[in-house]
């Protein structure tokens, strides 16, 4: 009988476990910074002026019960569509059974809504229900407001990360992209994701790595 350690020695195996803790910690803090920095790149004293009315009039408001309404909102939220490819059962979009109108969002609205609001405005949502690259204008509005210096995020269920959205959603100027994955498995995944394939979501999460890899971008994170 042999006296080598086995492959996976508890000893050992304990180690690698902290080793990858801390590299999940680090790459964790890494991103924070990256993403605080790219917040903070597109502030301006109006907007940080502005955002110190909202919360002084909110906080006034609760303790004087006397409505106070300063300021203009800094941070707003769009649903680029309320259309999805996917059926997950706890979502009105997956369900196809919304109580609201449905439909793709203008993008004349959306540009008329930024450019009233665009030197107040620190924080753009752009997803609610609904899968936002189904819309064919998303990213053009994505970039327009990049190009009104405003922080976006959105969330995907990453099927349409294909090489030529990866790349346009890296020159939209997109700070923060979520790609949605709920299992390891194509088994467990779909128990929830109904519809949605795993391994393509994988590969549009490993296209987008590469193209900013490729392009040189810090973002999205
Ligand atoms: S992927 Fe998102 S928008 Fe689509 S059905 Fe699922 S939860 Fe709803």
């Amino acid at each position: 009988m042999s006296n080598a350690l086995p492959k996976y020695h508890p000893k050992f195996l304990g180690l690698n476990v902290e080793i990858g803790l801390f590299l999940q910690k680090f790459n964790g803090l890494r991103f924070f910074l990256s993403d605080t920095i790219t917040f903070l790149k597109k502030l301006s004293i109006a907007k940080v002026y502005n955002a110190l009315l909202v919360i002084t009039s909110f906080y006034l408001t609760r303790w004087t019960k006397k409505p106070k309404v300063w300021g203009l909102p800094f941070s707003l939220s769009f649903e680029p569509t309320t259309a999805c490819n996917l059926r997950c059962p706890e979502c009105p979009s997956g369900l196809r059974s919304f109580t609201r109108p449905t439909g793709n969002l203008k993008a004349d609205f959306f540009r008329s809504s930024i450019d009233q609001l665009h030197d107040r405005l620190m924080y753009l949502i752009f997803y609610f229900q609904g899968e936002p690259y189904i819309n064919p204008s998303f990213l053009d509005m994505v970039q327009f407001a990049h190009e009104k210096k405003i922080y976006t995020i959105t969330s995907t269920n990453g099927h349409f990360l294909s090489p030529e959205n990866a790349e346009k959603t890296i020159r939209s100027g997109l700070d923060r992209l979520i790609i949605s994955v709920d299992g390891t498995t194509q088994d467990t995944y779909e128990q929830y994701r109904i519809g949605g394939k795993l391994e393509q979501v994988l590969e549009g999460a490993r296209t987008m790595v590469a193209m900013k890899k490729k392009l040189k971008s810090k973002t999205p994170t």
